[in-house]
């Protein structure tokens, strides 16, 4: 059976992209009998708000999604992350890091390094406390992957490159396999544990699919580079792999991204002037 979730976080309210992620997500369990899932993402408890979280179970009733079964909440699972974090650190595949983001530019400036490389965690960090042990670590550091242990964990090169994932979105369909040289290059050692939540987004969200039952992750494009990732995680972890479905980004007429903090598409502000659920999903042009 396919299941699918929607996962936003709750720093904003729901505006027009989202509306679109969500039926994309339901219609795509829906149309096959499927289930399909709701997860708050607020391990950001910075700026995670508890008035968001009420707000996209109105605005997602309001618009006529309904999630099946239970929602869940990352913030109540913050030892579950633990426990996957402590099975890689105990394998010797992560090591605590206290550079700040200047220290990685400063690091990246030096002569001998190359153009900085941006991947999906943002900078492709230099490795600057890869000989860091993990038993040495503090409460107050973050914890990187090490990219190159991880690779030869899983057998090395070859046997990651024989490890792939399927696609079944619009505008990268197909099997893709994980590229070595990439993920030590492209992705290189990412933050899985940020020193402020004790967790990251691509930990979180590769143990949560897995505990949802999630099939299909389905989620906007701009994610698609964070998948190479994510399938070396559930190698790593011994997780079942889902499918992933991204879709398009809905943007607006000069084509910008829609953001979150982007008030005036709000799916709140278009409830407010009176709009229908159904001219709300014309807007998106999902019926
Ligand atoms: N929480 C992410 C967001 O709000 C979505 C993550 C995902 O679907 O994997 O954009």
């Amino acid at each position: 059976m396919r299941v699918t979730r929607f996962a936003p976080s709750p720093t904003g309210p729901l505006h027009l992209g989202h509306a679109y992620a969500a039926l994309v997500a339901e219609g795509r369990a829906r149309a096959v009998g499927g289930r399909f899932l709701l997860r708050i993402e607020d391990i950001d408890r910075a700026r995670s708000r508890i008035e968001y979280e009420k707000l996209i179970y109105d605005d997602l009733s309001w618009i006529g999604i309904r999630w099946d079964g239970p929602v869940l909440r990352q913030s109540d699972r913050l030892q579950v992350y633990a426990a996957a974090l402590e099975t890689l650190g105990s394998r010797g595949l992560l090591y605590p890091c206290r550079c700040t983001r200047g220290d990685i530019r400063a690091a990246l400036s030096a002569p001998q390094e190359g153009a900085p490389i941006v991947g999906p965690d943002g900078l492709v960090y230099p490795g600057t406390c890869r000989g860091r042990r993990y038993a040495d670590r503090q409460d107050d550091d973050a914890l990187r992957l090490d990219m190159r242990a991880a690779i030869a964990a899983l057998g090395g090169a070859s046997a990651v490159a024989a490890l792939g994932f399927t696609e079944t979105g619009p505008i990268h369909p197909g099997h893709h396999a994980l590229d070595p040289d990439h993920l030590m290059e492209g992705i290189g050692d990412v933050v899985l544990a940020r020193r402020d939540m004790g967790t990251s987004y691509h930990l979180a969200v590769v143990v949560d699919d897995a505990d949802q039952g999630v099939t299909e992750v389905t989620r906007g494009v701009d994610l698609f580079e964070a998948t190479p990732l994510h399938r070396l995680l559930q190698a790593l972890l011994g997780l079942p792999v889902p499918d992933w479905h991204h879709h398009d980004l809905i943007r607006d007429a000069a084509g910008k991204r829609l953001a979150k903090r982007d008030d005036a598409r709000a799916i709140a502000a278009y409830r407010a002037a009176g709009e229908t659920p159904a001219q709300v999903r014309a807007r998106v042009g999902v019926q």
